[in-house]
């Protein structure tokens, strides 16, 4: 169901997140029109004849989730086009309603096997599908002969790189993704494989800063990361292994930080993805998730822009992973505050889109209101009542508990795609 209003709208009845104050703020209430936030402002100043009040007593209003690194199409693998796009376009479908039904109201894409995702994201925005405001990568720009088939954009040498910048940028990508290393779980960290050398990476983010298009990275071990900062790239994703220098050169540069906590967790790996065996668990646990936690914890302390996203790139995803992932980044030590501002506002930062992100005056109204306070209990974040998107309700579960009761109970942990992708899971197992 979608709703749209004429005139004002106030939206009341529970705390709401005030990004500046960093808090949830009583007795006020939230004034949008024409699709885009007014004001915060105390609910006391109600108009006695407002026509448009949504009231959604007993919850906590936020602005919309921001997914800062998900894939709507990239669930399918390697296979032939016919059943690669057919799949990734169904994929895409259920991906982006269930997003909406998670909270989410924008999300980072940074990479797919096709150039599709651009298409998709467009037909989320002229109203055909319901999904979140995307904002998408192409293909992945890595070295020839990387031992990573993702159907990548394959270079070699700074001229090619340049060229793969410009077609992707050109296809329709908001953003540019590189793929820099990758490891297995016995991987010496001071080792890892490279698939871009310097060269090669300073070019990629030149050419892309030149376009006025942001850079990120699929980035496992150290050298790789510790490049692409010196390059001036804008976002690390998963930095699996980062040490003290390297977290103090993000914090003083600005770089942003997605370390996808939760998709890469033992548990999820073994229970939900199913990519990892039960005798390689404690392997893949010592080598890989310890390090990656620690790794998080040390950015934290150094104070990079942490934002948060769950890339479910093996499976459909629960309807909870966000949740999954504020869970997993408090449980590393960020305050829950602070986690909820990392699925919103430094979200919207690191995409760079300074109409979204948070309940401001002339940010486009996306709003996910939450059965619960999710400062004392994060799983609140399971439950949504009313999910809004430019002003539009797409989600109204105030009056039907049943419904609500029902989508809550959607915690499946979807459908593991491990066996689709062999390509890229025989090297963990
Ligand atoms: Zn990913």
């Amino acid at each position: 169901m979608s709703t749209q209003f004429d005139g004002t709208v106030f939206v009341l009845g529970g705390p709401i997140l005030d990004s500046d104050k960093r808090a949830f703020v009583d007795e006020h209430m939230v004034v949008i029109e024409e699709g885009r936030f007014v004001a915060i402002e105390p609910a006391s100043q109600l108009p006695s004849d407002a026509a448009n009040v949504i009231d959604v007593a007993g919850a906590h209003i936020m602005p919309g989730l921001i997914d800062g690194h998900t894939h709507l199409m990239s669930r399918s693998g390697v296979e032939a086009d016919a059943k690669l796009i057919t799949t990734s376009v169904i994929d895409g479908v259920i991906m982006a309603k269930r997003q909406i039904e998670s909270g989410v109201t924008s999300l980072r894409d940074p990479g797919c096997k096709h150039r599709g995702t651009h298409q998709l994201r467009d037909e989320i925005a002229s109203g055909r599908i319901v999904g979140p405001r995307a904002y998408t990568a192409g293909p992945n720009i890595v070295g020839s002969g990387a031992p990573v088939d993702w159907r990548n954009h394959f270079v070699d040498g700074p001229d090619d790189v340049r060229k793969a910048v410009r077609e992707e940028i050109k296809s329709g990508a908001n953003m540019i993704k590189l793929v820099l290393s990758h490891t297995t779980a016995d991987s010496d960290w001071t080792t890892c494989l490279r698939y871009l050398n310097d060269e090669e990476i300073a070019v990629a983010v030149a050419e892309a800063h030149l376009l006025d298009t942001r850079v990120g990275c699929h980035c496992e071990g150290i050298p790789a990361a510790r490049a692409a900062v010196n390059a001036g790239i804008d976002v690390i994703d998963h930095g699996l292994t980062l040490d003290d220098a390297l977290v103090r050169q993000m914090a003083d540069q600005g770089t942003f930080y997605v370390p996808t906590l939760w998709a890469f967790s033992t548990n999820t790996h073994l229970n939900i993805g199913k990519t990892i065996s039960e005798e390689r668990a404690p392997i893949y646990d010592r080598n890989i998730a310890r390090i990656h936690r620690e790794s998080a914890q040390r950015a934290m302390a150094a104070g990079v822009k942490i934002f948060a996203g769950t890339d479910p790139v093996h499976w459909i995803p629960a309807r909870d992973a966000m949740v999954c992932e504020i869970e997993a980044l408090v449980d590393a030590g960020m305050a829950p505050i602070d986690a909820l501002l990392a699925a919103t506002e430094v979200s919207a930062d690191a995409i760079g889109d300074p109409s979204i992100g948070s309940i401001r005056r002339g940010k486009r109204a996306d709003l996910a209101v939450f059965d619960g306070d999710p400062l004392t209990d994060l799983r609140a974040l399971a439950r949504p009542r009313l999910v809004m998107k430019d002003g539009e309700i797409l989600v109204d579960l105030r009056h039907d508990q049943a419904a609500a009761d029902a989508l809550w109970a959607d915690m499946a942990t979807g459908t593991p795609a491990s066996d689709r992708q062999p390509e890229l899971w025989g090297q963990r197992k």
